[in-house]
């Protein structure tokens, strides 16, 4: 920790989970990043997982990957939107990855012998976990995940407790996200639960200095006094969040409220600054003023959860804003479009432009692959994402160089691997070497590489540059054995990693817009910064819709 008076804000959650407490963060975040101050922020995720990397999307939503390869929460995806800090492997801690360092520490004998317990040993490495890797930000904002009360949390919720003490309270502040249930029979909020989860947390020693109340309907004056006369807090350290129709609107909302203000009287810090929300303004503007509507099908297997697709959505939305359209996604199973009678006109017939988007495993890829095909036979505009990318590949093989039996060795043992397990790669740090038996945790190509794209193809002309970085999650890649045969009947790589071994990017010159990436764009995507392949993505599905 290079800067000594580095202000931390723990932020915890009670009552039920799902309260937006990562978007609480995030918008906190972008507000004290208004007033002028750098901000960073981190999740404690409280499973025993290692990381997010091996749990499946219908448990865990989206595997957020930042630029140095890290599997992450979805949530450190909100505070990069938010913020454009870009999120670091440190910036996730789990349970698992506590206490396998504990472990591992212990086997090396570091502790000299002496018996490993919660408190000191699995507290201190949570502690230095919070405190390590922090450069000269003025705050470090730490989500604790889970709801305050489950046995999970408990070592996190001793550390924080232990570090306020320590800290100080001119360099902690204790911010509690809870629900104001509306009782729609007795026509009111209820402070109950809110109070119960403030004393589960004062039981643990931890007094909130501020608390987020989550509403549906605006919080009565009388009712604010009350929970603060309960809670032991002052009534204008209760703020009100109420529901938004819109996740940009959330900032402006709890400014309004007095959120930053609070946070800032807290630490005394100087209160006559202005925090500068002309960005979240305009934005608001924009997504109000939009004209005209976009359908974009997703075709993907994770359809009924579609947490999965966080960024993607986000990223979808971004590319509407900056073409000033109202974009609506429609969520298509690709399992539904697998077998011959499958009405794909029907299906497609008031959509613009389609996506396929990452994924894992065999089920619904034929549904995928005919969707690629209908997009590409019909015109219609195609954006494949890494999963989707690769089977465009596979499509046209099949259906354009007529190899059959076209398939990628993710499905097991093929004479055709168009796309194949890729063994050894080379990284900034050097070779990375895998096989068939490696660990499913942490082995796939992660993180931030670099592209080369090809003079004169149209991803040149939507980056206007000719090497870019994108990050990256899968384990098979693209064969480069077939490159000339693609060209040949009209399939271009129009990025190559930059040793040219690795396709990355490919394009048919004569559609209007089919491009397929094996990197995950929308990872970068930001609202202020909206994602160029997803800008021109959407230009060209709404170029689509003037045509019907
Ligand atoms: N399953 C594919 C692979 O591992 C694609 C992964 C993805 O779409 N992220 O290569």
């Amino acid at each position: 920790m290079k800067n000594k008076s580095v202000k931390f804000i723990f932020i915890t959650g009670g009552v039920v989970s799902s309260l937006g407490k990562g978007l609480a963060s995030a918008s906190l975040g972008a507000l004290l990043q208004a007033r002028g101050y750098s901000v960073k922020l981190r999740k404690l995720d409280p499973y025993l997982n290692v990381d997010p990397g091996t749990m499946s999307p219908y448990q865990h939503g989206e595997c957020y990957v930042t630029d140095d390869g890290a599997e992450t929460d979805l949530d450190l995806g909100h505070y990069e939107r938010f913020t454009g800090v870009p999120a670091k492997k440190s910036d996730n801690i789990t349970t698992g990855k506590i206490y396998s360092n504990v472990i591992s520490k212990e086997r090396r004998g570091d502790y000299l012998g002496a018996t490993i317990q919660v408190i000191p040993h699995v507290t201190d490495a949570i502690k230095n976990y919070i405190l390590s890797d922090i450069d000269n930000q003025d705050f470090v904002l730490c989500e604790i995940g889970g709801t305050v009360g489950d046995i999970e949390s408990l070592p996190f919720i001793e550390a924080i407790r232990q570090l306020g003490n320590q800290l100080g309270l001119s360099q902690a502040c204790f911010l509690h996200v809870t629900l104001l249930p509306y009782i729609k029979v007795a026509g009111e909020l209820k402070t109950k639960p809110t109070q119960h989860s403030v004393k589960e947390l004062q039981g643990m020693g931890i007094q909130p200095d501020i608390l987020l109340c989550r509403t549906e309907c605006i919080i009565p004056d009388e009712q604010k006094s009350k929970i603060a006369l309960f809670c032991n807090l002052k009534s204008e350290t209760v703020i009100e969040a109420l529901d938004s129709s819109s996740i940009y609107e959330v900032p402006i909302a709890y400014h309004k409220q007095g959120l930053d203000y609070q946070v800032c009287k807290h630490f005394d810090l100087d209160l006559t600054i202005k925090p500068n929300l002309k960005r979240w303004y305009k934005i608001n503007k924009i997504q109000k003023s939009s004209e005209g509507i976009v359908n974009v099908g997703v075709v993907g297997k994770y359809t009924s959860m579609i947490d999965a697709y966080k960024s993607l959505i986000e990223a979808i939305n971004h590319g509407g804003l900056a073409n000033n359209v109202k974009v609506t996604i429609k969520w298509i199973d690709s399992e539904t479009l697998e077998n011959e009678e499958s009405d794909l006109v029907s299906v497609f017939k008031d959509i613009n432009g389609i996506i396929v988007p990452g994924g894992f495993g065999e089920r619904g890829v034929e549904g995928k692959i005919n969707a690629i095909h209908f997009a590409r036979v019909n015109k219609l505009p195609f954006f494949g994402i890494c999963f989707g990318m690769q089977m465009a590949v596979i499509e046209f093989a099949r259906n354009v160089l007529n190899i059959k039996d076209a398939s990628s060795s993710e499905f097991g043992k093929t004479k055709f691997p168009l796309v194949g397990l890729l063994t050894e790669w080379q990284t900034q740090k050097g070779y990375e070497k895998r096989n068939i038996e490696s660990n499913l945790g942490g082995t796939m190509r992660l993180g931030s590489y670099d592209c080369r794209l090809t003079e004169n193809s149209l991803v040149k002309s939507i980056y206007n540059k000719v090497i870019i970085s994108e990050r990256h999650r899968h384990r098979y890649e693209v064969n480069n054995k077939y490159i000339s045969d693609f060209k040949k009947n009209g399939l271009n790589f129009s990025g190559m990693s930059c040793d040219n071994t690795l396709p990355e990017i490919l394009e048919v010159p004569l559609h209007p817009w089919f491009i397929g990436v094996q990197f995950h764009p929308e990872l970068k995507s930001k609202p202020f910064d909206p994602h160029p392949l997803f800008s021109s993505f959407i230009n060209a599905s709404l170029k689509q819709s003037r045509l019907l």
